[in-house]
């Protein structure tokens, strides 16, 4: 891993191509990122992973296609920052979408290795073990938010390199 500081909107466009290749047409590939998010610490390809592997459970469990919507967002003001989450500036990155949703009781599992849903060949159940700890390996926080039938949402702060971005 080279950590190196980072602009989270440069990677994400930088791997729109990828996702242009990875999601099948029908899909609508929303992108909406915050020209404020400050500079994060992170490895490139690590970063790139842990988005792709977002993306691509997203896109299982919406055979039928949807939206998918990539977001940053700066966090700049402590009130805005879950409570669980040590004072500072993040960049909040979401990977939403338009899928079944999540059932709570599936939600306590999905990061664990192994954990998977798919038909035995269809899911090895690492994707989000590894996403996990990508998050980890940067500092960060994930959290998954998902009303059953509503789609999922997956938030990740990342704290922000420097005061001033
Ligand atoms: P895999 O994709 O191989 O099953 P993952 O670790 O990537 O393993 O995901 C684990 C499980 O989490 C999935 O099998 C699925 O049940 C659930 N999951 C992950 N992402 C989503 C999503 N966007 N919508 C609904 N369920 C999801
Ligand atoms: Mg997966």
């Amino acid at each position: 891993s080279n950590p190196k500081p980072l602009n989270l909107n440069e990677e994400i466009l930088k791997l729109k191509p990828l996702l242009d290749r990875t999601i099948p047409k029908m899909f609508e590939i929303r992108l909406d990122l915050d020209p404020q998010a400050p500079t994060i610490q992170a490895d490139a390809p690590q970063i790139a992973q842990m988005v792709m592997n977002l993306v691509v459970n997203a896109k299982d469990v919406m055979p039928e296609g949807g939206r998918l919507i990539i977001a940053t967002q700066a966090v700049l003001e402590t009130s805005q920052l879950p409570p669980s989450l040590k004072p500072g500036k993040y960049v909040q990155l979401s990977v939403e979408d338009t899928g079944p949703g999540i059932p709570l009781e599936v939600q306590d599992k999905i990061f664990e290795p192994f954990f998977t849903t798919k038909p035995v060949g269809r899911g090895t159940g690492l994707g989000l073990a590894m996403v996990y700890g990508i998050v980890q390996n940067h500092g960060g926080t994930i959290f998954c938010d998902s009303e059953p039938g509503r789609g999922a949402r997956f938030r990740i702060y990342f704290p922000a390199t420097s005061e001033t971005p």
